[in-house]
C-alpha cells in the first residue's frame, strides 16, 4: 500500500536519508529502529510530507509522488496527501484552549466539513475505543500524559486516515504510562489499521510489529519480522544496537 523507492532527504549539505527503499503492506505494523539521529523521525515526517524529501519516490494508495531536487510539490498535492496520513506526535500537540472532544472533532468540523452534531458523536465513539469517554469534557492540562497521547491517536484515527504514523508516541510519558498507550495502539494494530512507529519501547516491536526496519546513518540497515531482527540477526551494527540496549 505505502511504497518509498531511493528516498534521500538533505538538509542544507547534510544528507539524512541515503536512499531508502520500503514497502509497507495494508494492514501492516511496521516498526522503526535505530540509534539516535539516525533518520528515523525524518523518514516519518517524508513519509506526510511535514519534510519534502529531496529525491525519491512515495506511492500511497492513488498517489503518486516523484521528488527531483528544486522541484516542489504543489501546495494543493501536499495537503491532500497529507489528509490520506494520520499523525500522532512524541508531544500530543493537542489544542489546550478545547476539551478532549473538541480536539478529536476539529478535523471533522474544519476539513471534513461535518455538522458538529455528527461530528461529536464520532468524535465520542473514538474516544471511548481509547478508553476515555469518560474524559471527553476535560481540558489537556486536566488530563495525564498517557490519557492526552490517547486524545492524540482518536485525533488522528478520526480522519481514518490510510496509514497512521507514530513518533516516538511513549517518549515523553512516565514509565507508568507508557503501557496504556502502548495498548490502545497494539488493540489498533490487532484490528489492522496499518501504522508506521518509530519507537524506542523493543518489546513492543517485538510483539505488535509485522516488520521491523533497522535504520542507521540514513540507511536501511536490515528489516525483518521481529525474530528475525531481536532472535536471528548476524548483521553486526544491528547486533551493537541491540546489546546496547540490554
Ligand atoms: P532520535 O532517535 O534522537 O529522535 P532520529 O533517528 O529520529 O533521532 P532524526 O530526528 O531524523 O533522527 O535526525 C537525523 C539527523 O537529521 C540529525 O542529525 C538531525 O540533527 C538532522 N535534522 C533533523 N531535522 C533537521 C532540520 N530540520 N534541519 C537540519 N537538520 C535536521
Amino acid at each position: 500500500m505505502i511504497e518509498i523507492a531511493n528516498l534521500h532527504k538533505q538538509f542544507g549539505k547534510t544528507e539524512v536519508l541515503k536512499g531508502i527503499d520500503l514497502k509497507i503492506a495494508e494492514g501492516n505494523t511496521v516498526c522503526i529502529i535505530g540509534p539516535s539521529g539516525s533518520g528515523k523521525t525524518t523518514l516519518l515526517r517524508c513519509l506526510n510530507l511535514l519534510e519534502e524529501p529531496t529525491k525519491g519516490k512515495i506511492q500511497l494508495g492513488d498517489f503518486s509522488l516523484e521528488f527531483q531536487d528544486h522541484k516542489r510539490i504543489p501546495k494543493d498535492t501536499v495537503i491532500k496527501f497529507r489528509q490520506q496520513t494520520g499523525m500522532v506526535f512524541q508531544g500530543y500537540n493537542l489544542f489546550p484552549h478545547m476539551t478532549a472532544v473538541e480536539n478529536v472533532m476539529e478535523g471533522l468540523v474544519i476539513i471534513r466539513k461535518q455538522s458538529k452534531e455528527e461530528a461529536r458523536t464520532k468524535a465520542l465513539h473514538l474516544l471511548e475505543k481509547v478508553g476515555l469517554k469518560e474524559r471527553a469534557n476535560h481540558y489537556p492540562f486536566q488530563l495525564s500524559g498517557g490519557q492526552q497521547q490517547r486524545v492524540g491517536i482518536a485525533r488522528a484515527m478520526a480522519m481514518e486516515p490510510k496509514v497512521l504514523l507514530f513518533d516516538e508516541p511513549t517518549s515523553a510519558l512516565d514509565p507508568e504510562l507508557v503501557g496504556e498507550v502502548l495498548k490502545v495502539m497494539k488493540e489498533l494494530a490487532n484490528e489492522g489499521m496499518t501504522m508506521v512507529v518509530v519507537t524506542h519501547e523493543m518489546n513492543f516491536a517485538r510483539e505488535a510489529a509485522d516488520k521491523v526496519i533497522f535504520i542507521d546513518k540514513g540507511i536501511i540497515v536490515e528489516e525483518g519480522t521481529p525474530q528475525q531482527i531481536f532472535e536471528q540477526t548476524k548483521n553486526e551494527r544491528t547486533l551493537q544496537f541491540l546489546n546496547k540496549l540490554i
